[in-house]
């Protein structure tokens, strides 16, 4: 049986291929010794050049792709909060010149303590960004230190107090659990630290140990030094009695948030709404057939040579077939605590894709991975746990 391409584009207009954007800024203070992302130290005439090739990439993807008025901003990197407010601003005029926003857009920054003050953030907050997302990591100067990052625990405090004093719809931090010598006990005093601030939304990351890094380089994924999978999952499983506990909702994976906080934009990627990444490394999907993914270079002389020159610089891009699309919305779909709605899918893929998949629920049901909640299906909070090995039976 033949798929026909679908109206998959939750879009308002039939042809419009996203309604979200995200902006990478690659540039840091300094290079944190876990990070793998597509990031290194600049000067502020890089951070202006960027902006710059950022304008004119919007300007060619305008041109050539069709996007609606746009439902979320995402400035991530690197560390946007490097920029200034008049940059970002001018960034954000053109989205709305170009796409136009929707009334109630959010649009988040990625900042960093140590990199923001009072007066920055309130003219942040001016220059349209009403979401900030604090890069805080640990509450605790020896794990920062360990971490390589270029902030104490009192700039993140320092950070959190100047974000809420300027009035942000909504704070949120990020911390990495499973460090180098963490207990559980330790794990759970960052916790409350973190509580103490009530901040709107938490992203809680396990650390990760990524090659090409010093992190890689210092510690294999079994050290002793790190904690064990039974202290991992100790963690996690603290993390969320915890955070639930003081009314958070645990909505994705490594994501809580108070009622009305959950990240707009970080939602859509789990909802495979089409979004446009534009900077070097940023990734897009567009509602183009059953999806377009396209990637541009993770390479800021590349990127930024193939803008000077009036080209759009997706170094790859693969149309999905109704498969591969499908399995993305399962396990995409499966990082959220709704989980998917089997119905929906079988509806919009057939039954020919959809059968192989269910064959795959039943045997995750039996191990206790997934369960039915509602009419949908969802991980159990130990397949949050071992959520890989769950998707893996989904590719
Ligand atoms: S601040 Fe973030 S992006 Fe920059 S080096 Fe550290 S972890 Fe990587």
């Amino acid at each position: 049986m033949r798929s026909e391409p679908p109206a998959l584009c939750r879009a308002d207009s039939p042809s419009s291929l996203f309604s979200r954007l995200y902006l990478h800024i690659p540039w840091c203070l300094r290079k944190c010794d876990y990070c793998a992302f597509f990031s290194a130290t600049g000067t502020t005439a890089r951070y202006e050049e960027t902006v710059n090739l950022l304008l004119r990439e919007m300007e060619l993807a305008a041109a050539r792709y069709t996007g609606e008025r746009l439902a979320s901003i995402y400035l991530g990197g690197g560390t946007p909060s490097l920029l200034t407010p008049k940059q970002v601003n001018r960034l954000l005029e053109r989205s709305q010149q170009l796409w136009g926003h929707q009334h109630d857009i959010e649009i988040t920054l990625e900042a960093n303590p140590g990199t923001v003050t009072d007066r920055l953030l309130s003219d942040f907050k001016q220059a349209g960004v009403n979401r900030i997302s604090l890069g805080i990591q640990s509450f605790e100067d020896r794990a920062l230190a360990v971490l390589g990052r270029a902030h104490s625990a009192q700039d993140a405090r320092e950070a959190y107090a100047a974000a809420r004093e300027a009035s942000f719809r909504s704070i949120g931090l990020d911390l990495i659990c499973g460090l180098p010598g963490q207990s559980c006990v330790d794990w759970h005093d960052q916790i409350k630290q973190a509580l103490l601030l009530s901040p709107d939304h938490l992203s809680i990351y396990g650390l990760s140990i990524e090659e090409g890094t010093p992190f890689g380089r210092r510690y294999q994924a079994d050290s002793p030094e790190l904690p064990d999978d039974d202290q991992q999952a100790e963690m996690l499983e603290m993390t969320d009695r915890l955070l639930i506990a003081a009314g958070y909702e645990h909505y994705e994976i490594a994501n809580f948030a108070r009622p009305g906080h959950r990240s707009r934009h970080n939602c859509g990627y789990w909802q495979r709404d089409g979004y446009l990444g534009l900077g070097p490394s940023a990734h897009s999907l567009l509602l183009q057939g059953w999806g377009l993914r396209c990637c541009n270079p993770a390479n800021y002389q590349k990127w930024a040579s193939q803008v000077t020159d009036g080209r759009l610089s997706h170094q790859e891009s693969e149309q999905l077939s109704a498969k591969q699309a499908l399995a993305e919305q399962i396990f995409l779909g499966l990082r959220m605590t709704e989980g998917i709605a089997p119905e929906a899918c079988l509806r919009q893929f057939g039954t020919a894709l959809w059968a192989p998949h269910e064959r795959a629920i039943d045997e995750l049901f039996a191990l206790g991975l997934l369960e039915r909640r509602r009419g949908r299906i969802a991980l159990t909070r130990r397949g949050m746990m071992l959520a890989n090995q769950v998707f893996v039976r989904f590719i």
